[in-house]
């Protein structure tokens, strides 16, 4: 027998998202499940409220008397995805803009600019490595493009190329190469700012992407106070913390989900882009220095400290990590993004790590295969020596963020996975440890995905949010046999 509660799911759930949440799941018993990382033999699951109130066998979870059972017909459960190093306004741009990360050649580029309906043709996402890395420029874009400005952001967000039309509206400020068309960091921002975009529409479709993935908490690596305004008005469902990119005394005040962690800053900027800091030149012969000294980072960082804050350095190339790890030495607990290539030292001693919680990439490893961009831009050894994700778990404090290229849990851990080289490698369960909000214990958060078979290589059926329904797929009626009280 099974009979589904009258107007449950809701209609309005369907494809749900922070808009559209659902009545609390008061009590409910999810059986027949086949994986529940960190546990085993576990048959079902009951839920009381926000938390997880009995976990175990059928026979042992029945035993509660649950009010409801819901028969998930053979999927899957694992612990929400906490993303810890994301960018909800690339997300909202992207939601609004030509995406362009399945770009995969030139010609490609050519189409999408001209396919593109709008008078502005913003699109965000191109990596030229993924057509054998020659970068668009502006001669490129003029030949492609020349009524409308055209302004394409590169997928890491540090570089864009724009076309002689862009560069005549927007008259980008900093470090501008107008030769080539070619704009970066802070020069990015100035055009960026200066275009308009539905920034509610972004927001909303951001949050719908973010629970899709399965993500009930993400930590914004570089905040603005006007997105901050947008996210207060759009009411995430789901747990945010956010960094900013701002003066500390510009820093505005957190409501509900929405929480104000820190502050971040840049010790470097990124291979791609050609500007993260390395102690030796790269393929070129340049030499690239890190953006902020060890003493300002020590200074950021007590001052952070004293405002019971989290000072977070993004930091890169080797150089760029050592300015970052010895500058935060003497004050414990703030963290540093990416920490790609490892300076000598440290991986044989990690008690020099100590002090910093370190949040990488697995999906960066991406670049880092033989003849990939890494080894084009700083040689095979770097290439060979990056994201020692394997060789540093369990020995540092070691969490994971997708950085938006791609948002996707399922992605990171795919590749760090599959990894070719051991000191990159982790098994499923240790890249899931890194990637979870926490995990399924009993009297812990009811903070769960609900799979159609095992990760990585999956689908996202639902995702809840301490014991609410923050996201379900469209087909899930068919895949969920909801049981009035049985006992
Ligand atoms: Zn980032």
């Amino acid at each position: 027998m099974s009979i589904r509660p009258p107007g449950w799911p809701p209609a309005s759930v369907t494809e749900g998202s922070c808009e559209q949440v659902p009545p609390r799941w008061a009590t409910l018993t999810v059986i027949s499940m086949l994986a529940l990382v960190n546990a085993e033999n576990v048959e079902a699951l009951l839920v009381d409220g926000e938390r997880v109130v009995a976990l175990g066998s059928e026979k042992r979870v029945l035993a509660r008397k649950p009010r409801r059972v819901i028969d998930l017909n053979g999927a899957h459960i694992y612990p929400a995805f906490a993303d810890r190093h994301a960018h909800l306004s690339i997300l909202a741009v992207q939601a609004t803009t030509l995406d362009l990360t399945r770009v995969g050649s030139l010609d490609d580029l050519a189409e999408a600019i001209r396919g593109f309906d709008g008078p502005v043709v913003l699109g965000r996402g191109w990596d030229e490595s993924r057509w054998g890395g020659e970068v668009p420029d502006r001669t490129y874009l003029d030949s492609v493009e020349r009524r409308r400005p055209v302004v394409l952001v590169r997928e890491d967000g540090h570089v864009a190329v724009l076309n002689t039309k862009a560069l005549d509206i927007y008259r980008p400020k900093g470090d501008v190469d107008r030769q080539r068309g070619l704009v970066y960091e802070e020069a990015v921002s100035s055009v960026m700012k200066q275009i308009p975009m539905d920034r509610e529409r972004g927001v909303r479709e951001a949050l719908t992407a973010v629970v899709r993935e399965g993500i009930v908490e993400l930590h914004d690596m570089g905040m603005s106070v006007s997105w901050w305004k947008t996210l207060m008005d759009a009411e995430p469902c789901i747990e945010i913390r956010a960094y900013f990119h701002t003066d500390w005394d510009a820093l505005p005040e957190g409501h509900g989900n929405l929480r104000v962690a820190g502050l971040k800053v840049f010790a470097d900027g990124s291979v791609g882009a050609g500007n993260a800091a390395f102690s030796t030149p790269y393929a070129d012969g340049r030499t690239v220095k890190p953006f902020l000294t060890r003493a300002r980072v020590h200074e950021l960082a007590r001052k952070a400290e004293s405002m019971g804050l989290q000072l977070a350095v993004h930091a890169i190339g080797d150089e760029a990590v050592r300015t970052a790890v010895e500058g935060l030495r003497g004050t414990p607990g703030h963290r540093v993004e990416h920490f790609e290539f490892v300076p000598d030292g440290y991986l044989e001693d990690t008690s020099l790590l100590e002090h910093v919680e370190i949040c990488m990439q697995p999906n960066f490893l991406k670049w880092a295969s033989p003849g990939g961009l890494y080894e084009t831009r700083v040689g095979s050894e770097w290439a060979g020596k990056c994201n020692p994700i394997g060789a540093l778990h369990g020995r540092v404090q070691l969490t994971f963020g997708s950085d938006c290229m791609p948002l996707s849990p399922r992605y990171g851990i795919r590749t760090v996975v599959n990894a070719s080289c051991p000191h990159q490698r982790l098994c499923m369960e240790d890249a899931l440890s890194h990637y979870i909000r926490a995990p399924l214990v009993e009297g812990g958060e009811a903070s769960f995905i609900v799979t159609d078979g095992t990760l990585p290589d999956c689908e996202i059926l639902t995702t809840i949010f301490r014991g609410r329904a923050v996201y379900m797929r469209g087909d899930i009626r068919k895949t969920l046999i909801i049981h009035k009280c049985i006992m």
